[in-house]
């Protein structure tokens, strides 16, 4: 089966993006739209993120793993307790429990696509506490409060 990409309006042919309502405080201006919801023997999920400048993905962490490249445009991501630059076709592997979050803050679209197993955990969001323990990093806080240089 082949699903073809529409570059300029970076959608696969056939596949709905399912459009997040906006929630400020979890995540903001992201879309979703899955490639590949899992067969008989294999049991994953390949799912392709976009978040529009200026948005974010949700703070989060949970047992299960996620494998990402970034596909389109740049930005950063919070990988545990480090900032990273990421840009198209950066490959990262978030590991159980690490916290991780996207953020379109460096001018431009961040699109990435994100491999997870159909069985999973529900992602955890971080209690006032634990948020307060990681911004004791200054990046760490910079990048949470979207104050990052380009
Ligand atoms: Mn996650």
């Amino acid at each position: 089966m082949l699903c073809k990409f529409d570059e300029k309006n970076n959608r696969w042919d056939g596949i709905e993006p399912h459009i997040y309502k906006e929630n400020p405080g979890v995540f903001l201006d992201v879309t979703k739209q899955i490639l590949f919801d899992g067969a008989a023997d294999l049991s994953v999920q390949f799912r392709y993120f976009q978040v529009e400048q200026g948005g974010f993905s949700s703070l989060e962490h949970h047992e299960h793993m996620h494998v990402v490249m970034i596909f389109k445009g740049k930005g950063h991501a919070l990988l545990g307790n480090q900032v990273h630059e990421v840009k198209a076709g950066d490959f990262l592997t978030i590991a159980p429990w690490q916290w991780h979050q996207f953020r379109a803050d460096a001018g431009d679209i961040l699109g990435f696509l994100c491999l997870v197993n159909k069985d999973r955990d529900i992602p955890v969001y971080p209690t006032e506490e634990e948020l307060a323990e990681m911004k004791k990093d200054p990046a760490v806080e910079k990048f949470l409060e979207g104050t990052l240089p380009d």
